[in-house]
């Protein structure tokens, strides 16, 4: 193991002494069983606290146990995160919430091994799992703690190279409290999240470790934590269309594999199409456009892809291609449209519900 840095020793003591005043009120800090830190945790991925809470509070209303939600039907799911995007996470969840009531038998394993067996489940939350829910001495080691333990240790490791992850998680594994595993990890996090902040100056003055941090006292903040540069974002042009008929709005049900795989799209083509080849779209889709309505544009960002849009809204006659679906205002409430097509959506809604708008066939 690399040699343990000096002030990682001192370092549980003040940690732990802040947490216990500083820690903000979450309501699964509540009853931290491991469901509840579970299903937390993976809403958190990608998404901050504030824009989790009313997801989270829905969820467990809907599904306040792995049981429930083992047994919810994939559409209703998928409805419930709708707005949090990342649909695997929810896939995920579900497919190992069948698994602990299959093969364990209801009961939620309690090691780190058997979580991280679990799909959906890597390194970051089964420690936080196994430590919080069931006081094992495994640390989690997510962005925040990455950059607190480069600051405070003034490690210059790229802290997205595996190595450097794993190096930090020794030195942890050896100063983790016996008695409290579980506080100290969210303590990391939690001063990672409010105090040492990863977009401008760290509030160091506020900083229980202040003292021992060697990124504090020259700025070091500023080159701390080392990342590389990141890969850019492909680009993905596409063509939606809001297509309006006597029977509803068109969706189309997404592929089983890749993104956003098995949810409901507005019918959508690669490339930006003029109105001549949007034409031939339509032809295609073995679909006559009755009035042509309005053209706008949107653009989303995933992760890796970034989706420029143009989009276009036309009132056609019944019919067309067997995969298209028509959809009422009703129904639509019950199927899960990723956010990428928000905007558009809106447009087809605002449209639908205006009584006399869209004409017969
Ligand atoms: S002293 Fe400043 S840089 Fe160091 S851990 Fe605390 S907030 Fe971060």
């Amino acid at each position: 193991m690399a040699q343990l840095p000096e002030q990682l020793h001192l370092l549980p003591e003040p940690l732990l002494a802040w947490y216990g005043g500083a820690k903000r009120v979450l309501p699964w800090r509540d009853a931290p069983t491991a469901y509840h830190v579970w299903v937390s945790e993976i809403m958190l991925q990608q998404t901050r606290v504030s824009a989790v809470l009313p997801y989270y509070r829905r969820f467990l209303a809907a599904l306040p146990d792995v049981e429930a939600l083992a047994a919810e039907e994939e559409g209703a799911l998928m409805k419930l995160w709708e707005g949090l995007g990342y649909y695997n996470r929810a896939r995920n969840l579900q497919k190992a919430a069948r698994l602990i009531v299959t093969e364990h038998g209801g009961r939620f394993p309690d090691t780190y091994e058997a979580l991280l067996a679990l799909p959906g489940i890597g390194e970051y939350t089964a420690g936080a799992i196994a430590s919080i829910a069931f006081g094992r001495r495994v640390p989690a080691v997510d962005g925040n703690v990455l950059r607190v333990l480069a600051r405070v240790t003034g490690d210059e490791g790229d802290i997205l190279d595996g190595r450097v992850k794993a190096r930090f998680r020794e030195w942890l594994q050896t100063v983790l409290p016996v008695d409290r595993p579980g506080d100290f990890n969210q303590a990391l996090m939690e001063l990672g999240a409010t105090v040492c902040l990863p977009n401008g100056a760290p509030r160091c003055g506020d900083c229980p470790l202040g003292a021992l941090c060697r990124a504090s006292a020259d700025e070091g903040w500023r080159r701390l934590p080392v990342k590389r540069a990141k890969k850019e974002r492909r680009v993905e042009e596409r063509t939606v269309f809001v297509l309006l008929s006597p029977a509803g709005l068109a969706l189309r049900r997404r592929g089983p594999s890749g993104l956003l795989a098995g949810l409901w799209e507005l019918p959508n083509v690669e490339g930006t199409l003029d109105e001549d080849r949007a034409a031939r779209q339509l032809d295609a889709w073995d679909l006559d456009a009755v009035e042509w309505i309005k053209q706008l544009t949107g653009k989303h960002i995933f992760t890796h892809v970034e989706w420029q849009m143009r989009g276009y809204v036309l009132r056609v006659r019944c019919g067309g291609s067997a995969d298209l679906c028509w959809t009422d205002a009703d129904r639509l409430g019950e199927r899960a449209v990723p956010a990428a097509f928000g905007k558009f959506l809106k447009e087809g809604l605002e449209l639908l519900e205006e009584k006399g708008t869209v004409e017969g066939s």
